[in-house]
């Protein structure tokens, strides 16, 4: 076995090494091979080369699935394919890192780093000004001014943050229970955004997207803690207010910011307010809806090998073609379907266009099996 694998390691790069086993059908472990050769295996691309990031299993630590061996050049790093720790954010969880070093001390050093080198631009860290050649002593200074001088900033705006009425706090300040408040607030948003949403999207989807936005909208409120923290939540990054608020929170405050912005920017005519949007930009945006909900639910599916989908890398595709789905008016939801959706390398998407590779009975067989075999729900 041993002269197999020096043989092989002699003949290629290590470069080589992965796609050459699969290509030639090699009876050869690439895990053992690295054993063997005693290379190091790290926990991700970006760490490859960083001997805190070696790591020493080829099993998640969590739940014992096996780990995906990628090489970057001559350097190796494994992907999790598993769930174990998986939060919304990208980067690397205390969680996460337990599936692939069982030693407390070196996750704790690597999180440390990670926060470090995220906030080394944080004029509220200590890092900060230290990076700058500060002393300890002064560095501890200009944070605890730093921080002061938020606050200050933060007591001038508190007074016109609570005046909106779709602010719980405007209805606590005028002597509503949170009950109330809270009853209150779905119904200025009953009677002011369901029309918008009818209008702009229909009747049936229409209220489809108006209820799913105001359970997320009402749900993000829970207790007069939640909303005290609300308001002392600037300047905060998003880890930040993650931690404090929760995920559900920092979404809706997310939609809420990304709304005020919009009006902000079709006021400065930069775009184009949705009411004179054409009709084929608003099916597409119909169908998104769908083709978000579908990757969210339907990762697997649609992802069974877990490409990196990004700009220039591979790209989520309609087989049956939105352009297609637009002429014909075939239901937006059928054409966001799970068993719609691929993932194909980003040059072929770009040379499809508007081509379907899907006729029009495969693509309302597929929306069925989508529905009776994995429960899609529209
Ligand atoms: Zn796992």
């Amino acid at each position: 076995m041993n002269e197999e694998i020096e043989k092989f390691v002699g003949k290629y790069s290590r470069k080589m090494w992965i796609s050459m086993i699969s290509r030639l059908g090699l009876n050869l472990n690439i895990w053992e091979i690295l054993r063997y050769k005693n290379i190091p295996i790290y926990a991700s691309r970006t760490n490859c080369g960083d001997s805190d990031w070696i790591i020493h299993t080829d099993k998640c630590l969590s739940c014992g699935s096996d780990l995906k061996l990628l090489s970057n050049q001559e350097s190796f790093y494994v992907k999790l394919l598993c769930k174990c720790g998986v939060s919304a954010t990208t980067s690397w969880t205390k969680e996460r890192l337990r599936c692939l070093i069982s030693d407390h001390n070196q996750i704790q050093r690597l999180l440390d780093e990670i926060v470090d080198r995220k906030t080394a631009k944080f004029p509220g860290r200590e890092i900060f000004w230290t990076n700058q050649g500060y002393s300890v002593e002064d560095a501890k200074r200009k944070v605890s001014e730093w921080q002061k001088q938020q606050s200050d900033k933060s007591s001038i705006t508190k007074g016109s943050r609570n005046h909106s009425v779709r602010c719980v706090e405007y209805y606590l300040k005028r002597g509503y229970t949170e009950e109330e408040a809270r009853e209150r607030i779905k119904k200025i948003q009953t009677t002011n955004g369901l029309d918008w949403y009818v209008e702009r999207y229909g009747e049936d989807l229409g209220k489809i997207l108006f209820e799913d936005r105001i359970d997320r909208w009402i749900n993000s409120y829970y207790s007069r803690d939640d909303i005290n923290s609300i308001n002392l939540s600037k300047g905060r990054t998003r880890q930040q207010h993650i931690d404090k608020n929760g995920l559900e929170w920092y979404n809706e405050f997310q939609i809420v910011s990304k709304t005020k912005m919009t009006q902000t920017k079709i006021g400065r005519g930069l775009i184009i307010d949705p009411c004179l949007k054409s009709d084929k930009i608003i099916y597409y945006e119909k169908t998104s809806f769908f083709t978000n909900y579908s990757i969210r639910n339907y990762y697997d599916l649609i992802n069974p090998q877990y490409e990196k989908i990004a700009h220039r890398q591979f790209h989520v595709d309609h087989v049956f073609s939105r352009k297609d789905g637009f002429v014909r008016q075939i239901r937006p939801e059928i054409i966001g379907c799970p068993l719609n959706l691929r993932i194909i390398w980003w040059a072929d998407n770009l040379s499809k266009g508007g081509r379907s590779d899907f006729t029009f009975e495969q693509l309302m067989k597929n929306y069925e099996k989508s529905k009776i075999e994995y429960g899609y729900p529209y």
